[in-house]
């Protein structure tokens, strides 16, 4: 039987830490602060903002949430950057993508002060994940490595195969994996046969937002198989294909008109040692691992918690 990595359980015990941390700051006189820069109305980025203010509220993280309009230009965009820059009681500042098309969204990242960057997407600290230093790490690879180190899975000497190259999955996970002494393969759209590949995993990590990708036939028997993809199905037949049999599918199908699947075909799950499921595995820990960057950020930038331990966190650093 698979071993079902649960991500919501291990998004709550990070969030205990976390929430720990916060009060030994607060003991300090140091309250960490969180500010989230909103543009105009996608309602999908408005719910992720939600999440990421609530969590703050739960654990006692103080947050402040911008909501520029559609209309917004680079330049204003830069000046509400480098005013929260400037705000010594603003620890973490997240500009939730994407923005509008009109607005510069590489200088916008590029604004931010490297030091209060909790989604680690600096070319500063991009830079210190590549060279092994300190520094702040994207969320959902964090995330990754943290599922990996609290379920007791060893990575040092492993073969790790990615799939997926991108700037804020792929890339910075390959990175993580590679100093933790995994030997990292990274697969993409140009890879000529994959399944040559992942057939090697011991740990592979799917990112290229491809519904079902990875099939039985592609893995590794006892592999650990990490699901980062996260795609809607509104297909009826597309959902029979995924989830034969499966009548709790069926009913969430029929009553909301699409379900979630990742980018390992779920019957491909059977033939694994563990994996995260779609939904409630990798998706659950990013909130969590964003809580944790903007305490990290905190204590860093103010010189506080030095008697407390948060770095123990994989990547984290
Ligand atoms: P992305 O920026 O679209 O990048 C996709 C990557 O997959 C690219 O490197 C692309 O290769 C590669 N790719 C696409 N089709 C491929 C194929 N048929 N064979 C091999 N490689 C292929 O995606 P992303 O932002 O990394 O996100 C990937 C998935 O993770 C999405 O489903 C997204 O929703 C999900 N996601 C989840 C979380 C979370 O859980 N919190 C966070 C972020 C993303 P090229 O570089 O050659 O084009």
């Amino acid at each position: 039987m698979a071993r079902v990595l649960d991500g919501v359980a291990i998004a709550a015990e990070i969030k205990a830490d976390v929430g720990a941390e916060v009060r030994a700051l607060k003991g300090e006189g140091v309250t960490p602060g969180l500010a989230v820069v909103l543009v105009g109305h996608v309602a999908a980025s408005e719910v992720y903002v939600r999440s990421k203010v609530k969590a703050c509220a739960e654990l006692g993280i103080a947050s402040w949430m911008l909501t520029p309009p559609e209309s917004v230009t680079t330049e204003e965009m830069l000046a509400i950057v480098a005013e929260l820059n400037a705000r010594d009681e603003v620890d973490g500042i997240l500009i939730q993508l994407p923005l509008p098309k009109h607005v510069d969204t590489r200088r916008l990242l590029e604004a931010v002060s490297p030091e209060k960057d909790v989604d680690g997407f600096h070319p500063v600290n991009v830079g210190r994940l590549q060279s092994g230093q300190a520094g702040l790490r994207p969320c959902t690879p964090a995330g990754i490595m943290e599922i990996l180190r609290r379920s007791g899975l060893p990575v040092e000497g492993k073969n790790a195969v990615v799939l997926g190259r991108s700037e804020i999955v792929g890339k910075p996970v390959a990175m993580l994996l590679l100093n933790a002494s995994a030997t990292v393969t990274v697969c993409h759209s140009k890879t000529v046969e994959i399944a040559r590949h992942t057939r090697e995993a011991e740990i592979l990590v799917a990112a290229i937002g491809r519904p079902g990708f990875v099939t039985e036939d592609m893995v590794r028997p006892g592999a650990t198989l990490i699901d980062v993809g996260i795609n809607r199905v509104t297909d009826a037949a597309e959902v029979a294909r995924f989830f034969p049999g499966d009548a709790a599918r069926a009913e969430q199908f029929a009553k909301k008109g699409s379900t979630l699947v990742g980018d390992i075909h779920p019957l491909a799950f059977a033939k694994a040692g563990a994996y995260t499921p779609v939904p409630g595995g990798v998706g659950a820990l990013t909130i969590a691992m964003l809580m944790h960057n903007t305490v990290k950020a905190a204590k860093a930038r103010r010189g506080a918690g030095t008697g407390v331990a948060l770095g123990a966190v994989a990547g984290g650093s």
